[in-house]
């Protein structure tokens, strides 16, 4: 047995290191399926914090590499295994105490978004962000990619609940940032450094979450369009006017992928597929569907009935997964200005047509956050490099629209050759400098974006 080994051995319960090649294997990988991950040299499935900082002990005093994982759902590579990597998995750590009377939740890593969302509810209380992943995905995951979802657009993402953090660094040490209070400028605002971080600053162990009363019952609006450019223009004049509670848009193959898992009457001749909800009050449903007949949608369609709202957000959210049976995607997460949306759908338009490659767009268009989904056969050489060249090309449109190469996804291993050109080299510098300060030997998730 290798020195680390020993280490992890003498430091951990015998039933949270796992050295076996068939266990530790189904590990290495995040949804990010064209990622190639490194062989790990174990795997621990720490179940408290105490466990995390041993771990960490262990991995400086050998200068060994880390990798924090959630649920592994991630799209980027961020929990992809690093050679020689110990995979720390946060799966177990589950405990949660909800204080209404605060309004927070203070949970441990490993809880699935859902389950937090359910001890909320139990107490008549709201978490609100919502990745289309919610129900597989962990909070520690959404914390460290400081995930969006689908009433982002309204409500917040991950950050914008986040009160405190407790945080394991590189060499072991607990750190307690911020608390309970709703507001606190004490000092630099250092979890919000954290959250987004991707586990490259240290292992975030549990977080105080602030929590809401449920949001009013809503509209939900569903259009349909012959072309994704005018459902784009639908987008933007519906942010100029309403604050909608969701706004998602999927093109074409999108709809007819989800349509040949879910059949829900949605025929080939839909351009382009818009879903709004308002819960505002007053008008603003009926001033989205408006907008929508404005931007020359071919039907639309109000409802307020909770089921049928849901089948159409469940449509939305199965979409990922449904048109990676066409075949190997590489996910895009772009985001860009709100006026600049119909622009970036043309661009996209353009990559896949000069490219010849499959792009179907989903995204939650009331951020101007897309996920053009560049899909190709991996067993082509030729089609192979025509999509990883259409996926270098979405990303520096979205970036000459004045935008971002990730709007909720993370760099991960897939985008990080790519971050250079939206940060500039001073700001990745700087990015650097803080990365040196709180982890000098590189052992957190090294070799990633920084
Ligand atoms: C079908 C589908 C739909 C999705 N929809 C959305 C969406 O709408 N919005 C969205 O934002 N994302 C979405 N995602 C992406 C993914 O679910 C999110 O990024 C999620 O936050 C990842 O959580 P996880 O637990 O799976 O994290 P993992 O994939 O395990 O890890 C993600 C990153 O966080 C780090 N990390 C994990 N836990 C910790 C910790 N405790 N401390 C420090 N670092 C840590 C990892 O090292 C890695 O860099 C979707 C994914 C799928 C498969």
């Amino acid at each position: 047995m290798s020195s680390v080994l020993s280490a992890l051995a003498d430091a951990l319960p015998a039933d949270v290191l796992v050295t076996d090649a068939g266990i530790v294997d189904a590990y290495r990988r995040d949804r990010a399926l064209t990622v190639q991950p490194g062989v790990p040299i174990a795997l621990v499935r720490a179940a408290s914090t105490e466990q995390v900082q041993a771990v960490m002990r262990v991995a400086s005093a050998h200068g060994v590499p880390v990798v924090p994982r959630g649920a592994g759902t991630g799209l980027s590579g961020g929990s992809a295994a690093i050679e020689g990597c110990i995979v720390l998995s946060t799966e177990r750590m589950r405990r949660i105490e909800v204080d209404a009377a605060a309004m927070v939740a203070v949970v441990e890593p490993g809880l699935l978004n859902a389950e937090v969302k359910a001890a909320a509810r139990e107490h008549g209380l709201w978490y609100p962000p919502d990745p289309s992943s919610f129900e597989i995905c962990s909070i520690g995951g959404n914390l460290a990619t400081n995930a969006g979802g689908l009433c982002c657009v309204k409500y917040g993402v991950t950050t914008d609940y986040v009160l405190g953090l407790e945080v394991v660094l590189a060499d072991g040490r607990l750190i307690r940032l911020g608390g309970r209070t709703v507001k606190d400028v004490a000092g630099y605002d250092l979890k919000r450094l954290f959250v987004g971080s991707e586990g490259t600053l240290g292992i975030i162990t549990s977080a105080t979450l602030r929590l809401r009363p449920p949001p009013p019952p809503a509209t939900t609006v569903v259009a349909m369009f012959d072309e994704m450019v005018a459902a784009g223009m639908a987008v933007t004049d519906i942010v100029a006017s309403v604050r909608p509670a969701a706004l998602e848009l999927m093109d074409r193959t999108a709809v007819a992928a989800v349509e040949s898992v879910k059949p829900m009457g949605f025929d080939d001749s839909i351009g382009a597929l818009l879903l709004a909800q308002a819960d505002g009050g007053g008008d603003e449903a009926q001033r989205m569907a408006d907008a929508c007949d404005k931007a020359g949608a071919t039907y639309v369609a109000l409802t307020d009935d909770e089921q049928e709202a849901e089948l159409l957000m469940g449509a939305r959210r199965m979409a990922i997964p449904c048109i990676e049976r066409l075949g190997t995607v590489l996910i895009e997460d772009v985001g860009v200005p709100l006026p600049r949306i119909p622009d970036l759908i043309a661009a996209v338009e353009r990559v896949a047509r000069e490219r010849s490659t499959l792009i179907p767009v989903i995204g939650h268009a009331g951020d101007g956050n897309f996920h053009p989904l560049v899909t190709f056969d991996a067993t082509d050489a030729d089609a192979t490099a025509r999509a990883e060249l259409a996926f270098d090309e979405v990303m520096r449109a979205a970036l000459q629209l004045g935008g971002t190469i990730t709007g909720e996804h993370g760099i991960g291993t897939l985008k990080a050759r790519h971050l250079v050109d939206q940060l500039g080299p001073d700001v990745l510098d700087i990015t650097r400098r803080v990365k040196a300060a709180l982890d000098p030997q590189g052992i957190l998730n090294p070799g990633k974006w920084v």
